[in-house]
């Protein structure tokens, strides 16, 4: 079983046959039976309108079928078989000349083909494919009969290019629906219309009395003048059948020429039918053009149109004088105006605010021309403003006389304007808050560039806000304090959120910072840039400061206190214990100094511990560390003793040192101590340390007081390592050394 298509092509072969075939035989019996060459060979051109539509590997069945029909024609009126065989060929070749030009130049005809390109084209590849077609037959036809081969080619050339021409463009109209304007009439004004053609060709050629040819062209130019293209080649087809017709059968107005033969006559015809031809052709081209043109102009106005008359946007055209000669259906949903009623110029609608601003645009935009984009208020029918985002253009004006309108294209911005106010309102509100803030907030870009900071850095560094942006970090902190912030910017802009203090000195004084970098990512994740929040903590540092001091600090005699001491002890002795070198450790407790406090009172008390405390400040030097743990108890360790002969000369020393009188104002106070020391090596424990002092200073307040005891432990050569050292005061009568002197604290 075919399908569709397959059997849509062997019928479209069938007509080709059929056509070729027809056309070959009414052309060549009619010249026969008359004795006269073939005054108009249409069979070539018959098949152009089919065969320019697609490609040659796809037609060439039709070619075949056209050959096998013109072969078949002349069969059956009895021509040689080789004869015809061998002309086919030939008419072939104009055929393919012709549709292959066409193809190639015009791949896609249709209603916006330029009409001169293709009349040229068909002209052109005509003039080839007959002159080439005329010749080969001409070749082969002199073989068997023709006399006259010059005569021959003539009559042969004549007959092909005028038929191929007529013939060929009415295939193409029959084939190609876009260069067709039949549609647009009635069919039976069509039909009219030829039949009135057809009927003065037909009463012109068909009487012999009197030559009135020139009669067909008012109908024929009518024909052009109405359906253009399409009207010249049925007008054209009329004429040359008629007349080709006519003149065969020896009737018509060419009769009327007195002794020429019949061939003569023939090319009397040729040549009227051209001459008719190429007066008709250039009209029906020009014709064909400027509606193509008009078409063009037409559907892009529609377009135009359509756009406008769709667009959410409000569109318009506007007179110099302010008139509007389109205004889009939109401006009903938009404004809510009927279009009539926004025909006159509106001024009054624009905001006064806004109105001087947009009449002073407008008037520079005629009197400038170029574009003018411009956003304002626009009072919509129910009394709001509407934003209104309006471009216009200075255009020349379609009616002519060198007027400009304008082009006006409006669009609803309400909503975005809105949101930008609030935007900005939001903007103005986070900068008066990060402004007002008591600390610099700032970002900083990958680049480290500063784009934003607030006010407040003024207070800081005396730079205001525009000063810093644009620069960068270095350029604003100078480069010790780059220095020390590029490390934690560099670790901030790999994504890492930074917290860290830092110094830096503003008019010589020296400030401490607390800065917190966050990294600021975009929607990827990606870091592109960093937040900078930045407190001064100068005070907070002072503060910290103030409050170590008074937590470590004894009020009454300016001496570390017990905390303290505990504190920093075992630190003391791991350096001692690292270095190899011996510690003492010495507890001075004053005598008596209940009595002292009973006698000359609290008051006097204190005046005598602040000043031993002052004696003993005085007396330690760097490395020693020296403290109050108790009412009248102090500490002093020494980290620098080197031997334990040193430690008994250390001691001694601070023993006599010690004694003192002190002036209370109500008498002179003697003041004297008891000191228990002890010097050990590789002691880790502060703990073990006071208690061995405190043993020793137990055994000095045992052994009467105002003398001092010194035990030491981990020395070689000492016995059971438990050595003892007895004060010897003067008044024990015990005799001691020269007593080492204790060098001056620093
Ligand atoms: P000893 O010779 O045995 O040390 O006898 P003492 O009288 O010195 O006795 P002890 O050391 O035990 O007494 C310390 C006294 O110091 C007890 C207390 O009243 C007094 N005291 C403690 N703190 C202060 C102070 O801040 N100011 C004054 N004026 N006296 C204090
Ligand atoms: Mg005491």
């Amino acid at each position: 079983m075919f399908d569709r298509r397959a059997t849509d092509r062997l019928w479209s072969v069938l007509a080709a046959f059929v056509l070729a075939g027809g056309l070959s035989y009414y052309a060549l019996a009619l010249a026969r039976a008359n004795h006269a060459p073939v005054a108009l060979w249409l069979a070539n051109g018959a098949l152009i309108g089919w065969l320019v539509q697609k490609p040659l590997t796809r037609t060439w069945p039709l070619l075949v079928a056209a050959f096998l029909g013109y072969v078949a024609a002349k069969l059956s009126l009895g021509d040689a078989l080789l004869q015809s065989v061998l002309i086919g060929p030939c008419q072939a070749l104009e055929t393919v000349i012709v549709s292959e030009s066409i193809r190639r130049r015009f791949p896609q005809l249709g209603a916006q083909t330029r009409f001169m390109d293709l009349a040229r084209v068909g002209i052109v590849s005509a003039l080839v494919g007959s002159v080439l077609c005329s010749l080969g037959k001409m070749s082969i036809l002199e073989l068997w009969t023709q006399p006259n081969p010059w005569v021959s080619f003539n009559t042969l050339f004549r007959a092909h290019f005028v038929g191929m021409a007529i013939g060929g463009s009415a295939s193409l109209v029959a084939a190609v629906p876009a260069l067709r304007h039949f549609e647009r009439r009635r069919i039976w004004i069509v039909a009219r219309d030829l039949v009135l053609m057809t009927a003065v060709t037909l009463g012109v050629f068909v009487e012999s009395r009197v030559p009135m040819a020139f009669l067909i062209y008012p109908p024929l130019l009518f024909l052009v003048f109405r359906y253009r293209f399409v009207g010249m080649v049925a007008g054209m087809l009329i004429l040359a059948l008629v007349i080709s017709l006519a003149t065969t059968l020896n009737i018509g107005p060419f009769n009327l020429v007195a002794g020429v033969t019949p061939a003569f006559r023939v090319v009397m015809a040729q040549v009227f039918i051209g001459v008719s031809c190429f007066v008709a052709l250039p009209i029906a081209l020009a014709l064909a053009d400027q509606e193509r043109l008009r078409n063009g102009m037409h559907d892009s106005e529609l377009r135009y149109r359509m756009l406008a008359e769709h667009s959410g946007d409000l569109v318009m055209r506007i007179r110099p004088n302010g008139d509007r000669v389109y205004v889009s259906p939109s401006v009903k949903e938009l404004l809510g105006w009927d279009v009539e009623e926004f025909l006159q110029p509106r001024p009054d609608l624009i905001h006064p605010d806004d109105r001087e601003r947009i009449c002073a645009e407008v008037a520079k935009l005629r009197a400038q021309g170029g574009t003018l984009t411009a956003t304002y208020r626009l009072q919509h029918k129910d009394g709001r403003y509407l934003w209104i985002e309006a471009f216009a253009r200075l255009v020349p004006s379609p009616d002519g006389h060198g007027a400009m309108d304008i082009i006006y294209t409006g669009r609803n911005v309400t909503e975005r304007m809105r949101i930008e106010q609030a935007l900005l309102e939001s903007r103005a509100q986070l900068r008066t808050i990060t402004d007002n803030m008591p600390a610099i907030i700032a970002r900083i870009d990958t680049t480290w560039h500063y784009t934003y900071v607030n006010r407040f850095v003024e207070q800081i560094s005396g730079q205001t806000p525009v000063q810093i942006v644009g620069k960068t970090v270095r350029q604003v902190h100078g480069d010790a304090v780059y220095d020390r912030l590029k490390h934690y910017l560099e670790r901030a802009c790999a994504g890492e959120p930074m917290l860290f203090e830092y110094e830096a000195k503003h008019d010589d004084k020296l400030l401490h910072f607390q800065t917190h970098y966050v990294p600021d990512r975009d929607a990827q994740g990606i870091v592109r840039g960093v937040y900078e929040l930045t407190t001064e903590i100068t005070h907070i540092k002072n503060v910290e400061r103030e409050l170590m001091r008074l937590a470590h600090q004894d009020s009454l005699t300016g001496l570390a206190n017990r905390r303290y001491f505990s504190e920093r002890v075992s630190g003391l002795l791991e350096q001692a214990q690292q270095h190899n070198v011996p510690v003492l450790l010495a507890l001075v407790d004053i005598d008596n100094f209940k009595t002292i406090n009973d006698t000359y009172g609290h008051a006097t008390g204190d005046i005598v511990l602040a000043e031993v405390g002052r004696c003993l400040q005085k007396l330690v030097r760097e490395g020693e560390l020296v403290a109050r743990i108790g009412g009248d108890e102090f500490v002093v360790l020494s980290c620098d003793i080197g031997n334990a002969d040193h430690a008994q000369a250390f001691t001694q020393s601070l023993w006599e040192r010690l004694h003192m009188t002190v002036d209370a104002g109500i008498g002179q106070v003697a003041v004297k101590m008891s000191i228990g020391a002890v010097v050990c090596k590789n002691e880790l424990s502060g703990d073990n340390l006071m208690k061995l002092a405190d043993e020793a200073l137990y055994q000095a307040k045992e052994a009467g007081r105002d003398t001092f005891r010194l035990l030491s432990r981990g020395f070689d050569g000492n016995g059971d390592g438990n050595g003892k050292s007895k004060g010897k005061g003067p008044q024990h009568g015990d005799g001691h050394d020269e007593p080492v002197p204790l060098r001056k604290a620093q």
